[in-house]
């Protein structure tokens, strides 16, 4: 017999049935913003469509099941033939057919396509952060692919198709398919491909092709139809297209030893695969490795920002929600003064770094038609942004959990997942030092990048006095380069800090730049989140966060 001991209140209801995009106004500014009239309509339209199946108890669902039930290796089949598969939840797959159908490998070809891209990897992101992992290195894939047109005609199409076709085939035979990296080994060669090897020796008479032999030490999604890999052959380390499958249709060489067991990550699995005389196409030219995937390493930074405001975004909304509903001492908390100040400190990092990233994304397109000038912002304002955002992301996610109490801390919450999920994205692509010093390679040689920063941050000048003060300060640190690598974490936050301030001066609405301004550039603020200065417009600041149509 049911115990009935109690009746339950004072728990919020739950988060669902919404629009992920409609109700973030940052998000819906964003798009208005960086699209003309009738590219942003379109927009809208797609993404209220994304962002309604982002906030359904459905999608939420797939994205709790895709944790619940994590991938498992299978190396052999019942006869002891090598497979070397990886059997995902069928919610994992179905994420990831959302994903693909909502155009996120590929950038739309179009003027306004990344943008549009950006802001639906925002969305759909807020499901479940581990799926977006292929998709994202599907995308970022592609201008590497592009140095050999023979190879980019078969697979571009593939890659950038709105159809997921799961199963390991011939990549002619398919409507849809997914890439990988494959970078990292044991010693290293994630970021510095010096370090990678694994050795490609040609086949004779083969165009390009080689035969591989080595490992790799963290190899994602290894269900993907084939991997981009660094390799050492004769002039150095270059990039390879590595197929799962042969054009006849047998299994290429790629021996699973096993998956990760790591902090989160757990719809999504990272193997450690071995080599062994593993057919691979030459991508780019021999020795060339670094310049090959130089976008490629670019597109994937960009997205691992926006990943990070992701998920800094959808703990904001739990976070806001949570307090809106639940009270203490018969107020809600999200009345309460001190608890107004936390939200307001977290919903405006939020809105500063989904800012950032959709002026990112902007400038990609821009610099896709010929802008040179936004180019270079993007070779200094990229690193900056993945280290700032990825760095911010993890202490949010706790503070936000925090806001939940107790509830926070269970699984059904939904706030662990985002936990676990924030600091992958800061290790993804480089961590947080070999972010900063790109970003100080880019300061010292690259005086077309700093410049178009400093035309960027200028646009608001006159209109913040904590703002103007700020880049005077970073401007005097840059004159001063003595002992300037043990202080390329500082210039690089600052660097960040200022974009942030300076978009926000002119974007947002007057109380979210002042409050920004005050307590990240001005020092009116502490190091924890919920000290932004009391006379701040809190309540005006966290209403606008506030994730109900
Ligand atoms: C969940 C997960 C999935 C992954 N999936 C993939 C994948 O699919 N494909 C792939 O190729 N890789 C993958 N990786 C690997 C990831 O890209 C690397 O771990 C990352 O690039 C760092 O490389 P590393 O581990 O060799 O660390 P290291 O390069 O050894 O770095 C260790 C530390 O030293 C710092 N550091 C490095 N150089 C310097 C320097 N000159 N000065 C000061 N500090 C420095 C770094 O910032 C870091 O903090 C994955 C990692 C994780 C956690």
């Amino acid at each position: 017999m049911a115990a009935s001991t109690h009746a339950v209140t004072n728990q919020p209801p739950p988060l669902t049935a919404y629009d992920v995009f409609g109700t973030d106004p940052v998000l819906v500014e964003g798009v208005e913003r960086h699209l003309d009239a009738e590219q942003a309509r379109r927009a809208a339209r797609e993404l209220t469509e994304l962002g309604r199946a982002a906030g359904s108890a459905q999608a939420r669902e797939w994205g709790r099941l895709a944790q619940a039930q994590p991938p498992v290796l299978r190396t052999h089949d019942r006869f002891g033939h090598r497979i070397d598969e990886v059997e995902f939840a069928p919610a994992w797959h179905r994420l990831l057919g959302k994903g693909v159908g909502a155009g996120l490998t590929s950038a739309g070809g179009g003027p306004g396509g990344r943008l549009r891209r950006a802001a639906a990897f925002l969305v759909w992101s807020q499901v479940e952060p581990g799926h977006l992992d292929p998709l994202s290195t599907t995308y970022a894939a592609v201008p590497a692919l592009r140095a050999r047109p023979d190879l980019a005609e078969l697979w571009e199409p593939r890659l950038t198709s709105a159809v997921y076709e799961s199963g390991l085939r011939p990549v002619s035979g398919k409507a849809g398919a997914l890439l990988g990296l494959g970078l990292t080994e044991k010693q290293g060669g994630g970021e510095d491909p010096e370090a990678v090897t694994t050795r490609a020796e040609p086949v004779a008479g083969g165009a390009g092709t080689h035969r591989l032999t080595g490992h790799k030490w963290f190899c994602s999604a290894p269900m993907s139809d084939g991997f981009l890999v660094v390799a050492r052959a004769a002039e150095g380390p270059t990039c390879f297209l590595v197929p799962r499958v042969l054009d006849d249709g047998t299994r290429n060489v790629f021996a699973l030893q096993r998956l990760k067991d790591t902090l989160g990550h757990r719809a999504n699995a990272t193997a450690e695969v071995e080599f062994d005389g593993t057919w691979a196409h030459r991508i780019g030219d021999e020795g060339r490795a670094v310049a090959t995937l130089r976008e490629t390493v670019a597109a994937a930074r960009l997205d691992r920002a926006l990943g990070a405001a992701a998920l800094m975004r959808q703990a904001v909304a739990q976070a806001v929600h949570h307090c809106t509903y639940r009270t203490a001492s018969g107020v809600p908390l999200a009345g309460q003064p001190l608890m107004r100040n936390v939200l307001a400190d977290l919903a405006l990092e939020s809105e500063a770094a989904t800012t950032l990233v959709l002026r990112l994304a902007a400038a990609h397109d821009r610099a896709d038609a010929g802008d040179e000038r936004e180019r270079a912002l993007l070779r200094l304002a990229v690193p900056a942004a993945k280290y700032w955002l990825t760095k911010r992301c993890t202490p949010l996610v706790a503070e936000a959990l925090e806001c939940l109490g107790g509830n926070g801390y269970v699984e059904d919450s939904g706030l662990p997942a985002l936990l676990r999920a924030a600091p992958a994205g800061a290790l993804r692509e480089g961590p947080g030092n070999v972010q900063a010093l790109e970003a100080l390679r880019v300061l010292q040689q690259d005086p077309a990048a700093l410049d178009a920063f400093l035309l960027e941050a200028g646009r608001s000048r006159g209109a913040d006095h904590r703002l103007d003060a700020a880049v005077r300060a970073l401007l005097t640190e840059l004159g001063d380069l003595d002992g300037v690598q043990a202080r390329a974490r500082r210039l690089v936050e600052r660097i960040a800090l200022v974009l942030q301030g300076s978009l926000l001066v002119r974007y947002a609405p007057p109380d979210v730049a002042d409050a920004f301004c005050a307590a990240r550039l001005g020092g009116d603020g502490g190091a924890a989140f919920g000290t932004l200065p009391h006379h701040a417009a809190l309540a005006e600041i966290v209403e606008r966060a506030r994730p109900v149509a």
